[in-house]
């Protein structure tokens, strides 16, 4: 890849990072200790049964979107890392080239066609 579109590349990642930070910023709070893990907060609605009831529902709503957004957060950072040793595009498995089609469409794939495939 040129390093053009590289630098395309980074800066688009790192809006959508920027981005995914502040919606985990909003259920939950930057884990100090380890890098791009939050702790969801569990939403305060009041002493109430139902109001407890609808904080766990709440809870557990955002729990599982903060494990998607964590998720893509962590391909992210991999990604860019993979940016600045100059590794980008290289299958995590194989060692050989990533498709440029592949990487068009999944610019954070970490793997080959065929390594994904197996991977599956
Ligand atoms: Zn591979």
């Amino acid at each position: 890849m040129e390093q053009k579109q590289l630098e395309q590349l980074k800066k688009s990642l790192i809006e959508e990072k920027n981005r995914i930070e502040k919606d985990l910023g909003e259920i939950g709070q930057k884990n100090p200790k380890v890098e791009g893990n939050f702790d969801v907060r569990f939403p305060h609605y009041g002493q109430g049964k139902d109001e407890n009831a609808q904080g766990v529902a709440e809870f557990e709503k955002n729990k599982a979107l903060e494990a998607n957004l964590e998720k893509r957060l962590n391909e992210i950072n991999e990604t860019l890392k993979k940016i600045e040793k100059d590794d980008y595009g290289v299958c995590q498995n194989c060692s050989s080239k990533i498709e440029g089609p592949r990487l068009k469409a999944m610019p954070t794939a970490a793997l080959c066609v065929s390594c994904a495939k197996i991977q599956k």
